[in-house]
């Protein structure tokens, strides 16, 4: 079969995959050639993920740019606030231990937004881009790196070849393998159990995060007085409540939820993740880029997986538009190590800063819980303090790209 010739191919397309084609096209300009690959349909699956995403503003910015805010809008909640407990599994009462106004500067902080709602809006962007050709329904095959070009072979034979092929295929990344990138991994023995829950009393947009002794369990706000809850367990009791009917993981939810809160009125469906760690040794190859959680992959207690990997995507967009700019050859490793400078720094940090939150709150020791507890009391007396760690949670301090402050690439 011919092969098909590109400016840039992306492997994945999930909301990554989706956000940089859409951002390419618009800062390479109509004539610019992007080819997406992804094995699963164009068409968003209904209820089989019931994750549900906290955007951070910056991220916000970034859909907003690529005209797929709108659509998303009507299915985002706003986080006006955030509570913190800390607490036994058997506690009666999760006391708030820390809580803020998740505001910069009257801007909201964080949407929470649910993965189809993201993903749906994020294929209606692509599909309104004519320089994108979306592969869906496509396994990639064969890599193949060469000097000069990279070449995506797929399993329905045909082929797309093109400079610079940037990695988008998630955590088992097959171009990061056929690149030779390493990963160091770490498996934090917990699963991530994820549903939606119906309420009776109105959330008012209030995120709730309870540490627990077995790892973090989130209310996340939805529209309709619904939540999302994100809930980590090590992975033998996971599997215990997962298997449960339905009165039995209700009742593992309420001894989780808090009294304060009210009643859950019906719970959807569940899912789980196994929950690890990986960092990807390089960013980028000859030819080369990883984006998303094919560089790296975080836990979900900080809710940043997703807006690290959008933090990449508009910081290689923008390498790669000043790059084409100046006539340089995007696929070359000097055109993309400024890349790998500008973000894997900030992806190794917060790795480790999520990774050393989750060791220090998912225990039972009581002289940790009694450090623990001073520590976020006395943030919780320093107002300033917490603008600050609301301001970082939004993506909105240090080196900032373009799409992300709203600006055009
Ligand atoms: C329980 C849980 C809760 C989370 N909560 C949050 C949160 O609140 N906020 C946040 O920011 N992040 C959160 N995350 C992280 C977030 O889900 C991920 O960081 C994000 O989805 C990664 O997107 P991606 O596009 O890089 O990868 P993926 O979504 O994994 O997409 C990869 C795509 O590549 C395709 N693909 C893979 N291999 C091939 C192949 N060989 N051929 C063709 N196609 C291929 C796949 O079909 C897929 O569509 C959470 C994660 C979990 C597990």
């Amino acid at each position: 079969m011919a092969q098909r010739q590109a400016d840039i191919l992306i492997a994945g397309g999930g909301s990554i995959g989706l956000s940089l084609a859409a951002a390419f096209a618009d800062a390479l300009g109509p004539d610019a050639r992007i080819v997406i690959v992804d094995k699963e349909s164009a068409q968003p699956a209904q209820g089989d993920d019931p994750r549900a995403y906290a955007i951070a503003a910056a991220s916000q910015r970034l859909v907003a740019s690529l005209e797929a805010w709108d659509d998303v809008a009507a299915h985002a909640e706003p986080v006006t606030s955030i509570d913190i407990s800390d607490s036994s599994l058997g506690d009666a009462f999760r006391p708030r231990l820390l809580g803020y106004d998740n505001r910069v500067d009257d801007e909201v902080a964080t949407y929470i937004v649910s993965e189809q709602a993201l993903r749906g809006a994020l294929l209606r962007a692509v599909a309104k881009r004519p320089g994108i050709t979306l592969a869906a329904g496509s396994r990639i095959a064969r890599v193949v790196l060469e000097s000069g070009r990279a070449a995506l072979e797929l399993e329905t034979g045909e082929v797309f070849v093109a400079p610079l092929l940037v990695a988008a295929d998630g955590r088992g990344s097959m171009v990061r393998k056929a690149a030779g990138i390493k990963t160091i991994d770490w498996d934090y023995g917990q699963t991530g159990i994820v549903t939606t829950v119906g309420l009776v009393k109105p959330h008012g947009g209030c995120a709730v995060q309870h540490f627990l002794p077995a790892g973090p369990f989130a209310i996340l706000p939805l529209p309709g007085n619904r939540a999302c809850i994100t809930w980590s367990e090590t992975t033998a009791r996971a599997r215990e409540i997962l298997a449960m009917d339905e009165a039995g993981f209700r009742r593992e939810l309420e001894a989780r939820f808090s009294a304060r809160l009210g009643d859950i009125d019906s719970i959807g469906a569940r899912a789980s993740w196994p929950l690890k760690m990986h960092l990807a040794r390089s960013f980028v190859a000859h030819r080369v880029a990883l984006a998303g959680d094919a560089a790296h992959g975080v836990h979900p207690l900080a809710g940043q997986g997703l807006n690290l990997g959008l933090r990449d995507v508009a910081a290689l967009v923008e390498v790669i538009a000043d790059a084409a700019r100046l006539g340089l050859d995007i696929g070359d490793i000097s055109t993309l190590e400024r890349y790998e400078r500008w973000r894997r720094t900030d992806s190794v940090m917060s790795a480790f800063a999520f990774d050393a939150l989750n060791r220090l709150f998912s225990n039972d020791s009581t002289v940790l819980r009694t450090i623990r507890n001073a520590g976020l009391g006395v943030v919780d007396r320093m107002p300033q303090l917490k603008d600050i760690l609301v301001k970082e949670a939004a993506g909105l301090t240090g080196d900032v790209p373009r799409l992300l402050r709203g600006l055009p690439v």
